[in-house]
């Protein structure tokens, strides 16, 4: 089970500092989208608003890596004008491999960020680059499909 557990276990998305990035030398995030930025098919918050502009303050790329729709991750995305991929096909390595070499992101200064170990953790652990996995936001809007996995998620955890 240790083979799932994240690099980082942060309750909010905003635990991500300019300080924090710096000591783990992060320059790219590829970020999972519902219940890991906003809730589920809900547009950005504030809180998300400064904390995008604080990473375009310190040049650190934010990439929106998602398996919903190319529309939600548009919808999302245009106002920010960050980039971002719906389809992602996570926890499957090729998508967010082939995004990262667009873009030229080098796997050790790349964090992979959300919300569900068997999607995005298990993904990013694919992929090469560091993990760290948030508390779900708003999870009373989550997908039956979701909640069920979040069951098996819990008992995977109790035993790293
Ligand atoms: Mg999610």
């Amino acid at each position: 089970m240790r083979y799932f557990k994240p690099d980082f276990e942060l309750h909010h998305f905003s635990d991500i500092t300019v300080e924090w990035l710096e000591r783990n030398n992060i320059q790219t995030i590829f970020s999972d989208l519902d219940s890991t930025l906003a809730s589920h098919d809900l547009p950005a918050g504030d809180e998300l608003r400064n904390w995008i502009n604080m990473l375009k303050e310190h040049n650190v790329q934010l990439v929106i890596a998602s398996n919903n729709s190319q529309e939600r991750v548009d919808r999302f995305c245009d106002p920010f004008t960050i980039i971002g991929f719906g389809h992602c096909k996570k926890p499957t390595a090729g998508e967010v491999k082939k995004h990262m070499r667009a873009i030229n992101a080098k796997e050790e200064t790349s964090l992979f960020l959300g919300d569900q170990l068997f999607t995005d953790i298990w993904c990013g652990k694919r992929v090469g680059i560091k993990t760290a996995l948030v508390k779900p936001i708003g999870q009373e809007h989550e997908p039956i499909q979701i909640v069920f996995k979040r069951k098996i998620e819990n008992w995977v955890k109790k035993r790293w």
